[in-house]
């Protein structure tokens, strides 16, 4: 329960993430109040997850304190933002794949740290481009229309009730190819800022890794029955459950979701 319950907390950084990036983009405004209650302490909380395996009261202290916050945080923005982004878009995709397919639960904390270690390896790649650069025009030129963005969901989604779900959470926030043009091009305008603002938030997929192996939690996908085609797909599918916009928005949206994809799965990549 301890680790599972390290693998939520430890989410925060990439949830924290999420959120800086949609208030930058005047697509959902951090709370300050609740951001505070969650992000303030999550460093000191998440520290020693070492003594937390080895049952250091404390420790247990720092952790049930970094929950209650969350759900604290959760109860006054009445909204889940302050606890979950990308790396809960991952997790509850898995919860919902394996309930449909009939497969044994697995510890949410477990997903979420996975999906943690998935959500903070996907910005690394990001980080490394200039999306300052992005071609505006072309982007636009590609842009898929409602219907086709319906049919590929439907098409992505083997389970018809998750896939049900998905259309009209996609199609919620689903924008036009001129909306796209104008988010682009402040995408242009802010990235220098955001990304700074990123760097100080995020940690890498090894620091990740490194403190959830520490706290005894799963960091390989297979110890939670995830297999390396289902994490690959994941980064487009995982996008698709939930309106709320994250960092597997803003790659579909400037189009280097592909190509950092391959990256991340090529040698010397975070899943290679
Ligand atoms: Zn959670």
């Amino acid at each position: 329960m301890n680790s599972t319950g390290y693998g939520d907390l430890l989410g925060k950084i990439t949830a924290g993430a999420d959120w800086i990036i949609a208030d930058r983009l005047g697509i959902e405004p951090i709370d300050p109040q609740a951001w505070s209650l969650v992000q303030d302490a999550l460093r000191a909380w998440t520290a020693h997850p070492e003594r937390l395996h080895a049952g250091d009261p404390q420790t247990i202290e720092h952790l049930f304190e970094g929950l209650i916050m969350a759900g604290v945080a959760m109860q006054i923005s009445a909204s889940s933002r302050p606890a979950s982004g990308s790396e809960h878009r991952f997790s509850h995709l898995w919860e919902m794949q394996a309930l449909g397919h009939g497969h044994p639960a697995i510890p949410h904390g477990y997903k979420v740290g996975i999906g943690t270690i998935a959500a903070a390896a996907l910005y690394e790649r990001v980080l490394a481009r200039d999306l300052t650069e992005i071609d505006i025009d072309a982007r636009c030129r590609a842009w898929p229309g409602r219907a086709e963005v319906e049919r590929m969901v439907r098409q992505g989604h083997d389970i018809p009730q998750l896939a049900e779900n998905a259309v009209e959470e996609t199609l919620a926030k689903y924008i036009t190819a001129e909306q796209l043009r104008e988010r682009l091009l402040l995408i242009q305008a802010r990235w220098p800022a955001i990304r700074a603002e990123l760097e100080r938030q995020l940690m890498t997929a090894d620091q990740l890794r490194g403190l959830l192996e520490a706290a005894g939690c799963p960091t390989d996908p297979e110890a939670i029955n995830i297999t390396e085609a289902q994490l690959r797909e994941s980064y487009w599918l995982a996008r698709t459950i939930r309106s709320r916009y994250t960092v597997l928005d803003l790659v579909y949206e400037t189009g280097v979701l592909d190509a950092c994809v391959e990256e991340l799965f090529a040698p010397g990549g975070a899943w290679s």
